[in-house]
């Protein structure tokens, strides 16, 4: 399936068909500046599109941009505000021992459409993905803190007959079957956004999908439902999810399955960038034309009277017909008011992550493995509490030291020094970064906030308690700036560049 070019496209009444080819990505024009804030606030909206601006730069601000272009054209006054100096948000990169890693956002999976457009509106290339290894002789391990579970070589085959070895016919295809069957479910949501359906909730888009359900129960009850052993559940399945979203099998099943999904279970495969996964939302907003403000944090955001005011935190006040919040409102330090008074959302717990980095060599002995035998690339590691870490993966190699560069996950605490060398015979360089909020706390049941706060006032990252990837918060970005476009019809269909 191939996506239009935003510049070029079609209004949400009009949609654009799914396999028409992708037109050039004409630059935008340079856009008029939003309104300096003054006593008229009730702007009427005769002829012109609405004045626009994105609170955030990460794949939903971007997403959410492009949309706001395909929408109103290359002229419309799109401002996107970003706090940090670089745009991308939590998908991020660092540098570490000689080179650079990333830190968020690491892989990218085949089937998500929406990224994909962005990659070809930038013209950048999916690179290899996951983690950097040398090829499906590498080994994964399953660690339940004490001792490796289940370890095969990384090819998707072997993987398999390990399981199947280990857990039975039954649980395998079961899980599999599952999963495949969810994929198909959640894949319908492009053609229907092609189409120009919008959703006020996401509630609502997972009902119209037939994925309520797994939103309101948790992994391993639906796979307890499914008839897949709880063995497998606890050794293998939850390692997935702790590798993905540090949370094991408790977690709500919509995003379980992501992560299973991920995992390959639903076919596909996984890339990245080589250049890094930020530099593909840094070029998608050059490309889309719009005035991107980065370092200036949003204070106060303020709805009411027709017209949404923003505060940055240099005090510098400017007032939008429609303002997308794509930043979670729990970590985003911003004062949000409706008709004068807060902003009626309910706060939602996020993960804290600590990424450790290390340049060096693990311990066999650690792992409980012979001299001599291969070590595991990635270490998935059970939900029990002798673990002392989510996961461990190689996510690079050191031209500085010669030797790969691996990447623990832990909740709460950093991994301290003496930790990292029980686990690792030799190490060369250590590397620390924290996430404040990686991801919600994914428990089943929660009500995520609406897409739709205010008149004027819109807000992607409610979707994240449902589940938290690239991909998907893009798909939220999508339907929230079909939102605005619902609110504020473009004036004579689509402006063409
Ligand atoms: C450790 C980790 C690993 C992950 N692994 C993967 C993975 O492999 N694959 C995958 O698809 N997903 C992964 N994810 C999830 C993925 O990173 C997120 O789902 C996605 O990046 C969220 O994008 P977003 O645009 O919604 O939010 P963000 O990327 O958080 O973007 C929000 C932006 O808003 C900015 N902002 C916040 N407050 C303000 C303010 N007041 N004013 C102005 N700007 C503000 C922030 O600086 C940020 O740039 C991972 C996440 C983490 C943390």
């Amino acid at each position: 399936m191939t996506v239009s070019s935003p510049v070029s496209s079609a209004s949400p009444t009009s949609p654009t068909s799914p396999t028409s080819p992708t037109s050039p990505a004409s630059p935008a024009s340079p856009t008029s500046p939003a309104r300096p804030a003054g006593p008229a606030d009730s702007v009427p909206h005769l002829g012109a599109p609405p004045r626009c601006a994105v609170v955030g730069s990460g794949a939903a601000g971007t997403m959410a941009a492009y949309r706001l272009r395909q929408v109103y054209g290359p002229t419309a006054s799109i401002t996107v505000y970003e706090r940090e100096p670089v745009a991308g948000g939590r998908a991020h990169q660092i540098d570490f021992a000689g080179t650079t890693v990333e830190v968020g956002a690491t892989v990218l999976h085949s089937t998500g459409l929406w990224i994909k457009a962005l990659l070809e509106l930038t013209g950048l290339e999916p690179g290899r993905g996951g983690v950097q290894l040398d090829g499906d002789d590498e080994i994964f391990g399953f660690w339940n803190g004490q001792r490796l579970t289940l370890t095969t070589k990384a090819a998707m085959a072997s993987l398999g007959l390990g399981v199947l070895r280990s857990y039975g016919i039954k649980s395998a295809l079961r899980v599999t079957l599952a999963t495949r069957k969810l994929a198909r479910a959640w894949h319908r949501i492009y053609r229907l956004q092609l189409d120009g359906e919008v959703f006020d909730s996401t509630g609502q888009l997972l009902d119209r999908l037939g994925l309520r359900h797994y939103q309101e129960r948790s992994l391993a009850q639906a796979l307890r439902e499914e008839g897949a052993r709880d063995d497998f559940v606890a050794e293998v399945l939850a390692g997935i999810t702790r590798n993905m979203y540090t949370q094991g099998s408790g977690l709500n099943a919509l995003a379980g399955e992501v992560g299973l999904a991920g995992a390959g279970l639903a076919g596909g495969s996984l890339y990245a960038l080589a250049e890094g996964n930020q530099t593909l939302f840094a070029k998608a907003l050059a490309k889309l034309g719009v005035d991107l403000r980065l370092g200036t944090a949003v204070d106060r955001v303020e709805a009411g009277s027709g017209a949404v005011r923003l505060t940055t935190a240099g005090g510098a006040e400017e007032v939008f017909d429609a303002v997308v919040l794509a930043t979670p409102l729990e970590l985003s330090d911003i004062a949000l008011t409706v008709d004068g008074r807060p902003a009626p959302y309910a706060a939602r717990d996020y993960q804290s992550v600590h990424v450790t980095l290390v340049a060096g060599q693990p311990s066999r002995d650690y792992f409980g493995l012979p001299p001599e035998s291969g070590l595991p690339s990635m270490v998935f590691v059970a939900d029990t509490p002798e673990a002392r870490f989510c996961s461990l993966g190689v996510t690079g190699f050191s031209p500085l030291h010669q030797c790969r560069i691996y990447k623990f996950f832990t909740v709460d605490q950093p991994l301290d020094d003496q930790e990292v060398r029980r686990v690792f015979d030799q190490v060369a360089e250590i590397g620390r970064f924290h996430w404040r909020g990686a991801y919600p706390v994914l428990r089943p049941a929660v009500e995520p906030p609406p897409f739709k706060l205010a008149q004027g006032l819109y807000y992607v990252n409610g979707f994240e308690s449902a589940a938290s990837t690239l991909e998907l918060d893009a798909v939220a970005a999508y339907n929230t700036a079909g939102l605005v476009a619902r609110d504020f019809p473009a004036p004579a269909g689509p402006a063409v560049s």
